[in-house]
């Protein structure tokens, strides 16, 4: 058997690493964390730092393929495993692109996907003369780093520039304008070695606190504009040479315009009830990419409904589950606000459209 490693130790770590040993994978991590949750499903852990070339090194010469369930691994750090001759999966520029917002955003609108306005911000006074050209509302954001909605500031006034900048932590940002959506959906695109792409229904994501709470499938949308949004993933996926699976978020607005927000070269929260609802799931999928393996069909059988479970919300009492509740825990030691622990998928009963 053949052996997959996985830069990064959290729950996507976790869950690719089950659906890498059903395909009869050995998988080992790599991970500056230790006991990742990741570490207690594969076969072995490294732990070391992101920087220490001596031990992504030997990492990398212990597994046949190397793919990620992290975004932020630097650039250089692939290099170091790309040296031993091992591939590391996707490749470096889905990586560098979505690493920070600003060339991310360039490069959507660059390749014919729309994206929210948005400027480049250095300073606080970069924040005010911005907001007017971005009709007087915004959102901050750091340019690297930021998820789960960390690193980023509304303004509402030129003000606020300074909190604001101060808020961020006065990094280099961008500012976009606040677009008034209808509702936010993602697209979960699978592309292989050859080049063959797949992707699965849209799912309808929701947001609390900054942090993605449920995602439900069907959208709602017509299918007009969810083949839209899935031609768009699937041509990035394309323009990176992306091989895995990459999700790429949409504001969807009320006349049905779609304005990509970022995308992320890796499984997603949005795309958790794929196993559950799809004939093949986001782990599988990507873990068929990452061998060199034909696709499976992404059909989806089922109505669905996943909700995140948050903080205190992962300490799950067995007895209040309802029967076809699917829960999938992460196995995390301790319950922190905002922290992922886990999450609920509900078959909502036979696809009916
Ligand atoms: P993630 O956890 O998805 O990686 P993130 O921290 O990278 O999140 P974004 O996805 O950019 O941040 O923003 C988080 C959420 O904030 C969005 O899903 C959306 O609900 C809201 N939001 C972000 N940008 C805008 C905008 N320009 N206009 C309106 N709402 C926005
Ligand atoms: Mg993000
Ligand atoms: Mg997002």
């Amino acid at each position: 058997g053949a052996t997959i490693g996985i830069l990064g130790g959290g729950q996507l770590g976790r869950m690719l690493a089950s659906a890498a040993a059903q395909l009869g994978f050995d998988v080992l991590i790599y991970s500056p964390e230790d006991d990742p949750p990741a570490g207690r499903v594969a076969a072995g852990a490294f732990q070391a730092d992101w920087d220490d070339a001596e031990a992504l090194t030997e990492f990398a010469q212990a597994c046949d393929v190397i793919t990620l369930e992290f975004e932020n691994v630097a650039v250089a750090s692939v290099e170091v495993i790309e040296k031993t001759g091992k591939r590391v999966l996707p490749g470096a520029k889905s990586l560098s692109v979505s690493q920070d917002r600003m060339t991310e955003k360039t490069f959507l609108n660059a390749h014919g996907i729309p994206t929210a306005p948005f400027r480049e911000i250095n300073s606080a006074a970069d924040i005010s003369a911005a907001l007017a050209s971005l009709g007087g509302k915004g959102v901050l954001k750091t340019r690297r780093e930021g998820y789960d909605g960390k690193g980023q500031a509304w303004v509402y006034d030129a003000a606020e520039a300074e909190k604001a900048w101060a808020k961020i932590g006065a990094m280099p940002a961008i500012l976009e304008g606040a677009i008034a959506f209808e509702c936010e959906i993602s697209v979960l695109v699978a592309r292989s070695v050859t080049g063959e792409t797949t992707s699965w229904a849209p799912p309808r994501n929701s947001h609390e606190n900054g942090i993605l709470a449920r995602s439900v499938v069907p959208s709602g949308l017509s299918k007009a504009v969810e083949d839209e949004a899935r031609a768009k993933a699937m041509h990035l996926a394309d323009e990176l040479g992306h091989v895995g699976v990459l999700a790429l978020e949409f504001f969807v607005l009320p006349d049905g315009t779609l304005l990509a927000n970022e995308f992320a070269p890796r499984v997603h929260n949005s795309g958790h009830w794929t196993p559950e609802a799809c004939q093949t799931g986001q782990f599988e999928q990507h873990i068929r990419c990452v061998a060199g393996w034909p696709l499976g069909d992404t059909h989806r059988l089922f109505d669905a409904e996943m909700a995140n479970l948050i903080g205190d919300e992962g300490l799950v009492d067995p007895a209040t589950l309802k029967a076809n509740d699917v829960l999938t825990l992460y196995g995390k030691r301790e319950a922190r606000p905002g922290r992922k622990m886990g999450h609920i998928t509900r078959r909502l009963g036979p696809r009916k459209d």
